[in-house]
């Protein structure tokens, strides 16, 4: 049914880049044996789920959205690929994205644009684009994404569907194309915050392959929270994420919910991130930075594209990364490797990293009096496609509620909360203590 569904609605959303049917058909008869048999069943067991392209995926293309991957067909899978199929879900295919997720439109992506379900000519969001819209559409059942500075979030947000970035190193990135390192982090989409905790708890966990994931007990999030009540907790509203600028219907929209959770029991309590303001420019050094060095691995020797035709070591490596990358990331290698330049790392990095220091400590003063906090995820509904394509600055602005998270390594949660005017979902950020998932997933099930 879900390979109908994609069949049906994917030539206009292109929220796939890769449908394996053959491979899905397989995965789904043998949960079918599994189940004829008696044998014991996965927490997923035939589930149909679908990865963002940035996963490697054994035999499977994996491109990341870029050219340069064109071709590229990793020999080994993502840890969460392997831990997916032994929870017995169903791998239908791979997502489309930002080009090395470094977007907020799904529009860099060098196989085009993901449309928004709700309305085609909008975005759905990005960089994890695809996935947001593939639940959106009802193509798939949950999926997989990364956020670096939003890329789960605010897609979730745009797109009307739960989403999740968990705490940093919650998650294995073992087998996730790096962008930046020290904030990426892997987490699902679903439909409800029940369906992210049944995806989550599946896939996080130690992992000895990536020394940055937590060796720490993952707990059954998904049990009791059909009972899940928001009695008694402490829920803080930071002034700074309720500013000039938000949408006043988007605004209207997060108030409302927020009125419904102090209905059902929760108290709102005003507190305050004083350095919310440097958030974009801060991420804006740091990720960058991270991508530069991240990135200098594709030169055509290792991964897909390669143009050798003439000349020699040099112009294979200025040809191939020429042609290959497309210009947001080319601006964020030339900013990164700027930055990190003898001369200017003081002034721009080490400055940067400081900086990440005050937007942390923020977090910390403010969860000392509540239980987690609530915001808009973003400032506005999807936009038009194209309306910011040619506007860095403007595109950045999406992500100016959700990058401070993963400065912070905290984990955040963005829940559909409403509608605009024109039919536009709108969505509620919930930014939770480290390694604090639960309260998230308990305050989005009592409100879902
Ligand atoms: N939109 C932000 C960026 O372009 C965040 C992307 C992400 O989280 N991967 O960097």
């Amino acid at each position: 049914a879900c390979l109908e569904r994609i069949e049906a609605t994917d030539p206009k959303i292109g929220a796939f880049l890769h449908v394996d049917a053959e491979g899905a058909l397989a995965q789904a008869r043998a949960s079918d044996e599994r189940r004829a048999m008696g044998a014991s069943l996965g927490p997923l067991d035939g589930v149909p789920v679908a990865l963002k392209d940035i996963f490697c995926t054994k035999g499977i293309p994996t491109t990341c959205g870029s050219k340069i991957l064109e071709g590229f067909v990793p020999p080994f899978d993502s840890s969460h690929v392997i831990r997916l199929a032994q929870a017995g879900a169903v791998m239908v295919g791979k997502l489309n994205m930002d080009e090395f997720a470094m977007g907020s439109s799904n529009e860099t992506s060098a196989y085009g644009p993901c449309r928004n379900p709700w309305d085609l000519e909008r975005t759905p969001g990005g960089s994890s684009g695809g996935s947001a819209a593939a639940v959106a559409a009802r193509q798939v059942f949950g999926t997989l994404g990364t956020d670096t500075g939003g890329s789960i979030r605010q897609p979730a947000a745009f797109s009307g569907v739960t989403g999740i970035k968990p705490t940093y190193g919650r998650c294995s990135r073992y087998g996730v194309i790096a962008f930046a390192s020290s904030l990426d982090q892997v987490g699902p989409f679903g439909r409800t915050a029940e369906d992210c905790a049944l995806l989550l708890q599946a896939i996080a966990g130690r992992d000895p392959m990536d020394s940055t994931s937590l060796d720490v007990p993952v707990p059954d999030w998904a049990s009791g929270l059909s009972s899940a009540s928001v009695k008694g907790m402490r829920l803080g509203v930071p002034k700074e994420y309720f500013v000039e600028g938000v949408d006043p219907e988007v605004e209207a929209a997060v108030r409302a919910a927020m009125k419904r959770l102090e209905e059902l029991g929760a108290e709102l309590v005003p507190v305050e991130l004083p350095h919310t303001e440097y958030g974009i420019s801060t991420y804006y050094v740091v990720a960058p930075a991270e991508c530069s060095s991240n990135l200098a691995r594709f030169d055509g020797v290792r991964y897909g594209l390669s143009e050798r035709q003439e000349g020699g070591l040099r112009e294979m490596y200025f040809r191939t990364r020429a042609g290959g990358f497309g210009p947001e990331v080319k601006r964020r290698i030339m900013i990164g490797t700027w930055a990190l330049s003898s001369g200017y790392y003081d002034a721009y990095y080490l400055r940067a990293q400081k900086v990440r220091t005050l937007i942390k400590r923020d977090f910390e003063e403010a969860f000392r009096k509540v239980d987690a906090i609530v915001t808009p995820t973003t400032p506005t509904a999807a936009f038009r496609l194209g309306e910011r394509a040619d506007d860095p600055l403007q595109m950045y602005l999406a992500d100016v509620f959700t990058l401070a998270c993963n400065l912070a390594g905290l984990p955040g949660m963005s829940l559909p909360c409403g509608f605009t005017s024109g039919g536009l979902p709108i969505g509620m950020q919930l930014l939770g203590k480290p390694l604090d998932e639960a309260t998230l997933f308990r305050v989005g099930a009592a409100y879902q």
